[in-house]
């Protein structure tokens, strides 16, 4: 547990010690670590709720039913997150969630993912999987290795492409899944009552630190002692320190003056766009599909589907749709919908759609964030996110504890 010190001095020029741009899960765990730190901390969200991809959808005319639109699942391997709500007073929460198989979606039907595996092709391949390295390799170069190139195919690569929601031949082989202690006193995956959302929440929650919603940032620039932040809606806020925990794109419009180097290396990291639509139904109309961890597609308009079934309610049950961007229009998107549940458009009981964004990282990315942390060493600037080690909740606050350790070390 991080020691909750007595706050720093603040100096009359400066609204705040330091300023976190980003409600999501990097910006909420740096705020989370600079407040305990005794450091006077705001967080600024440029939507009305925070949590960014932790986003726990609730439908109030199904009785507030939720399903989870982003995030849907912790392990015991997230050691800084176990912290946090150690912190938090949360582990009493933690919620198991059952363990369930993930179904093939493949020509419009679907099967198990045995049907789709080659094993004599996985027996030769395998000992290549322990014995490679994943460094400087993209996933496909990889796992066609380790994994054989049909299962890759057939296989392999959807369910990949499921996780990451876009192409994933070129993410780097060893952002994908970075290994990380287990803590096997805690359950190994866990969700929470209210689904993950309950995060962002309790973290809000503390009087420690300050967040404000609806306060989209349009620029930053340099001061004598500081940075001086302007919002969408003309005010602008001082801060001696300052970090930017948004996706790349935005984080390269906000990267203050002259530092063009650091911008043009976070401006070149790509987002992929995720079109999902999460939509709940009476468990009564799904009588004939049991119960299902989702479903990894293979080939088709949408990634992925993950399902609520992990925590079942006698009333519903939801699911989270990953399209691909701009291949379908919203109405060719829930008849396909219906098509993977075997349901008729009816008995959709509440359905939502939300843009999700997730960083396209590509092989050679370790590099580049080397090269941005030599940008950033020694100043007051921080960067933080899932555009660092990788994209798992664990990820983001692993990065976000190292640049909390760098600005205000000690
Ligand atoms: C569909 C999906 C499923 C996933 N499943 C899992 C999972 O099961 N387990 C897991 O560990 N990880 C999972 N992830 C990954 C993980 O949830 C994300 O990588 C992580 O939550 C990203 O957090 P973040 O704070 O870095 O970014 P974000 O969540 O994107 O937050 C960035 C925030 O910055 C705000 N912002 C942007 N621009 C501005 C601005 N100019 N001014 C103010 N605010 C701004 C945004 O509104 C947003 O709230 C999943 C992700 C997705 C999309």
């Amino acid at each position: 547990m991080i020691p909750l010190r007595e706050h720093r001095d603040l100096n009359m020029n400066r609204d705040f010690e330091h300023i976190v741009i980003g409600g999501g899960i990097s910006g909420l765990g740096m705020a989370h670590y600079s407040a305990r730190c005794g450091v006077s901390t705001l967080v600024l969200e440029g939507e009305e709720r925070v949590g960014g991809c932790l986003n726990s959808r609730t439908f109030p005319d199904c009785g507030d039913f939720w399903t989870e639109a982003g995030s849907h699942t912790c392990f015991n391997s997230y050691g800084h997150l176990l912290e946090i709500l150690r912190d938090l007073g949360l582990m009493e929460r933690l919620t198991a969630k059952k363990g369930l198989s993930y179904r093939l979606w493949r020509g419009g039907e679907r099967g198990s993912v045995l049907f789709a595996l080659h094993p004599l092709e996985l027996i030769r391949s395998l000992p290549r999987l322990f014995r490679n390295t994943k460094a400087n390799k993209g996933v496909a170069e990889f796992f066609v290795a380790g994994l054989g190139r049909r299962n890759y195919q057939d296989l392999f690569g959807p369910a990949f492409r499921g996780v990451v929601c876009q192409e994933v031949d070129d993410f780097p082989a060893d952002l994908l899944f970075r290994r990380k202690p287990k803590r096997k006193e805690v359950m190994r995956r866990f969700t929470f009552p209210g689904g993950l959302s309950d995060i962002p929440r309790a973290i809000t929650g503390q009087d420690a630190l300050k967040v404000r919603t609806g306060q989209r940032v349009s620029g930053v620039s340099c001061t004598d002692d500081g940075y001086r932040v302007r919002l969408a809606n003309g005010e602008s806020l001082g801060s001696r320190y300052l970090t930017l925990a948004v996706p790349p794109d935005a984080a390269a419009i906000l990267v203050p003056e002259g530092l063009e180097e650091l911008r043009d290396l976070v401006g070149g990291i790509g987002v992929a766009e995720i079109e999902t639509v999460v939509v709940c139904i009476p468990a009564a109309a799904l009588g004939h599909l049991p119960p299902l961890a989702g479903l990894i597609a293979v080939d088709d308009a949408f990634y992925s589907m993950v399902s609520r079934d992990y925590l079942p309610d006698e009333r519903y049950r939801g699911f989270a749709f990953h399209f691909r961007p701009r291949t379908l229009d919203a109405k060719t998107r829930v008849e396909r919908i219906c098509r993977a549940l075997g349901i008729a458009e009816e008995r959709i009981a509440g359905m939502s759609r939300i843009p999700n964004r997730l960083p396209a990282l590509r092989a050679g990315h370790p590099e580049r964030v080397r090269k941005m942390d030599a940008l950033l060493a020694g100043g007051r600037l921080a960067l933080t996110g899932n555009w660092f080690l990788g994209v798992s909740i664990e990820d983001c606050l692993t990065r976000s504890h190292q640049e909390c350790e760098r600005l205000f070390p000690g």
